[in-house]
């Protein structure tokens, strides 16, 4: 990781503490987590490139269709792409949750993913991570929500905001601001500050045209004036 100055802790705290006044997405607390970390590797895997609606879907119909994941691993890649087909880039989808089924049997000898409960969190991250298609995010994801661990998934949105608080620099990779982000911010407020800057940046923040004016944290962010926005 290319160094950069990290943000200061109390400063970070108290622009997420504006930010769950805002939103109210759980400011600490623990996730329901699911009973088999495997349902939430292959939802977050339906997750990309598409929305939520869509993504949950795809889940659906994919469980509707199929008693258990031992079925999935035995069917064809045209076959779960034609379930999936709602979630967007079906083909690829199929191919890789194929892959993570695959990785998981030769790993367990079953399909399953409830023995990771009892790895350390280092060795779930290399495990996931080295399943092709499985992105830090998504390993972020699986950790975080479904293995209740200390970790701060970055999706475009949580990127963004970091960069226009300059939290992180312009160039920072997704995987270098999960570092900052976990090294700065109180793992008991990973969940609800990873909700509410997403919230944040799909309302208020957004890509093109944020809404600076009606940002509480826009005294404290060098976007607007940078941009001459106020
Ligand atoms: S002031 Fe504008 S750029 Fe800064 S966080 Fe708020 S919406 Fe985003």
């Amino acid at each position: 990781m290319k160094p950069q100055k990290l943000p200061n802790p109390e400063v970070v705290r108290s622009l997420l503490d504006e930010l769950e006044g805002l939103w109210h997405n759980r400011a600490s607390g623990k996730p329901p987590f699911s009973d088999d970390p495997l349902d939430g590797l292959v939802l977050t895997l339906l997750s990309q490139n598409t929305n939520d609606k869509n993504r949950d879907r795809a889940f659906g119909s994919l469980k509707a269709r199929f008693l258990s994941w031992k079925d999935v691993a035995g069917a064809t890649r045209q076959e779960i792409a034609d379930v999936i087909r709602t979630g967007g880039i079906a083909n690829i989808k199929a191919a890789r949750i194929l892959g993570i089924m695959e990785r998981v049997f030769s790993e367990f000898h079953d399909h399953t993913l409830k023995g990771l409960k009892d790895w350390d969190t280092g060795r779930i991250r290399t495990f996931l991570g080295d399943i092709p298609g499985v992105g830090p995010k998504t390993v972020a994801c699986v950790l975080l929500f479904d293995l209740g661990r200390p970790a701060f998934p970055v999706d475009t949105h949580v990127a963004r905001l970091s960069k226009r608080l300059g939290w992180a620099d312009p160039g920072t990779s997704p995987e270098e601001i999960e570092m900052i982000l976990e090294t700065v911010v109180d793992e008991d407020h990973f969940l609800g500050d990873h909700l509410n800057m997403i919230t944040h940046g799909r309302h208020i923040c957004t890509a093109r045209s944020p809404l600076c004016a009606d940002c509480p944290l826009r005294e404290a962010c060098e976007y607007p004036r940078e941009r001459k926005l106020s």
